[in-house]
């Protein structure tokens, strides 16, 4: 099975106005176990809405989303947002970690709301910080770390719960071009080392180049390149 397969995706906003937008057109995608797939779409194309809809956070007009062998179209919103919980990562251009908590902490939470025992949590963050480069600033809060190092600490507690599919809107997007490109290397790493999926979207030819697969996303519809 695929990890993530999207069927026939269409998704129209303001259906009921004058002035409906119809982002989505019957996309169709399948990411494989192990599979890192780069998303390129100019801006306003849709590319939020379709990751949206890959991690269950918004649901289609038409078309299915199938996560890990599972039709998740259909299913209620507590089902949906356990698969999400258990089996997708997201990560984004802004790093949305918690101000008031140090940076193994941040990765630590994530793992204590699955179940996890603090000891087991508190190794497996350490281990992730060191992996990307930042096992010396685990004990600083995000306000302390430079740009980049807050974006390895995000990518830490995106993968904390080892979910099987990753989601990143311009994972580096934020940072200066030399920059980017050596956090990128690190989030490429470390997303190869857990042969996890991955659908990246990002507007850098030369990032999106590095990964299995090219998509593009123009007028609603899926493309390869
Ligand atoms: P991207 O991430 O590629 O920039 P989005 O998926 O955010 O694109 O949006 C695609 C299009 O849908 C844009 O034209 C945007 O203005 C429109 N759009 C997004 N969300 C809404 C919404 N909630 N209501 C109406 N239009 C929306
Ligand atoms: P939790 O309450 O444990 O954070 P959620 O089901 O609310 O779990 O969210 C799961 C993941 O989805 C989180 O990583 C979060 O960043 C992301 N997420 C939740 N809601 C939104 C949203 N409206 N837009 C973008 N990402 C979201």
């Amino acid at each position: 099975d695929p990890v993530l397969a999207l069927n026939g995706i269409t998704k129209t906003y303001a259906k009921d106005t004058a002035n409906p937008v119809t982002v989505l057109q019957g996309v169709d995608l399948s990411i494989a176990a192990g599979e890192v797939v780069a998303l390129v779409a100019p801006s306003g194309a849709g590319k939020s809405t379709l990751l949206h809809m890959a991690g269950l956070l918004d649901t289609p007009d038409g078309g299915t989303v199938t996560l890990n062998g599972q039709e998740m179209t259909g299913e209620s919103d507590r089902r949906r947002t356990r698969a999400r919980r258990e089996d997708v990562g997201f990560i984004y251009q802004f790093h949305h970690l918690l101000p008031e908590f140090t940076a193994l902490e941040n990765v630590v939470l994530p793992q204590l709301a699955n179940g996890v025992s603090k000891a087991q949590a508190q190794t497996r963050a350490a281990d992730l910080l060191a992996r990307v480069g930042v096992g010396e600033r685990a004990d600083h809060r995000p306000a302390a770390l430079s740009g980049g190092e807050q974006q390895r600490v995000a990518f830490c507690r995106a993968l904390a719960n080892e979910p099987r599919l990753l989601l990143a809107d311009e994972p580096t997007g934020n940072l200066d071009p030399g920059t980017s490109d050596q956090v990128f290397d690190a989030l490429m790493a470390l997303v190869r080392s857990t042969g996890m999926s991955a659908l990246i979207a990002t507007h850098n030819m030369e990032l999106a180049a590095r990964m299995d697969r090219v998509l593009r996303l123009e007028v609603g519809q899926l493309s390869a390149i």
